[in-house]
């Protein structure tokens, strides 16, 4: 096993530091989250196919995760299986996180503002 450890600039450790206190998360979750954003904007992708389940956290004991990016998944579908043959799968999708949802409290807020002043514009002809 490897130890791994990061070291951020001192600016964006205290951002993150905050984010992550107000979130009740760690700062390397937070990280993750914008690391995750960052690389999905240059074209990362991921499946959620390598599942793995979390067992030293006691608030979220054996809730699954994506192996290939750290996101916290919750299960969809169950594994059915008839007679021997799996009819099912398991499915998977990513918990909604923090970010997401100060993303599309923005874009609201933006498509709010942009429709305002679109009608403002028309008032005023
Ligand atoms: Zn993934």
């Amino acid at each position: 096993m490897t130890i791994r450890r990061n070291f951020y600039p001192l600016g964006m450790y205290r951002f993150m530091l905050d984010m992550a206190t107000d979130q009740k998360l760690a700062v390397d979750e937070v990280a993750f989250n914008v690391l995750r954003i960052g690389l999905s904007e240059l074209g990362f992708t991921c499946d959620h196919t390598n599942i793995g389940y979390s067992k030293n956290d006691q608030q979220l004991h054996s809730k699954p995760y994506c192996k290939n990016c750290y996101s916290r998944l919750y299960r969809t579908a169950d594994k059915r299986v008839f007679k021997g043959k799996i009819i099912t799968e398991e499915e998977y999708r990513p918990i909604e996180t923090f970010i997401d949802r100060e993303r599309k409290e923005l874009e609201k807020r933006a498509k709010a503002e942009n429709e305002s002043s679109i009608s403002a514009e028309i008032e005023t002809g």
